[in-house]
């Protein structure tokens, strides 16, 4: 049984991590234009002054990012 898809409905950012649509043209968190299709894992940071996922990912941005990008 697979349960992974190749068609994942939204892209990483490259240079945030922030998840967008997939029909994005531009990243609305760092109005980066590289995206990745191959990531995985996704973390949602709703308070990234005290959370320590955010700190060691370097993120200070709320929303939600992935955990690794190809
Ligand atoms: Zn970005």
């Amino acid at each position: 049984m697979s349960a992974k898809s190749k068609s994942k409905p939204f892209k990483a950012c490259r240079s945030c991590k922030s998840l967008v649509d997939k029909d994005a043209q531009v990243c609305p968190v760092c109005g980066s234009k590289e995206f990745s299709d191959e990531w995985d894992g996704v973390i949602i940071i709703l308070n990234p002054d005290s959370s320590e996922i955010a700190k060691a990912m370097d993120i200070k941005n709320r929303g939600r990012f992935v955990v690794k990008i190809e």
